[in-house]
């Protein structure tokens, strides 16, 4: 089981995720965030933080299916194992991730 960042944080961003994990695991890519699964304690804190329901449980499958249009939930479970994991990109706090242009601010 390992915690994925899916296809909604892409160019979306909004970081909420970042500010309750109790081992800092998120990474900051071009367009999203990625959870590094060996440092992942799946805790699970951080999947009711993200407000476009981005973050699910490889086995369980994202909750909305219907959001997965440019690739499906196994290319991002695999993009989420493969990320290049360097510390520089290691994000810890909210204001330090760089917003997409889908970031909607009435949903932050
Ligand atoms: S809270 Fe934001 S940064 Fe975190 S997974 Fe959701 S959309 Fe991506
Ligand atoms: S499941 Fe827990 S440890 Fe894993 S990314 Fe989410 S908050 Fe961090």
């Amino acid at each position: 089981m390992a915690y994925v960042v899916g296809e909604p944080c892409v160019d979306c961003k909004y970081g909420d995720c970042v500010t309750d994990c109790p081992v800092d695991c998120f990474y900051q890519g071009d367009t999203m965030l990625y959870i590094n699964p060996d440092e992942c304690i799946d805790c699970g804190q951080c999947l009711p933080l993200c407000p476009v329901e981005a973050i699910f449980v490889d086995d369980d499958g994202p909750p909305n299916p219907e959001a997965y249009v440019e690739h499906d939930a196994d290319w991002y479970i695999e993009a989420n194992r493969d990320f290049d994991y360097s510390d520089d990109k290691r994000v810890t706090e909210k204001e330090a991730v760089v917003h997409g242009p889908k970031w909607d601010e009435s949903k932050a």
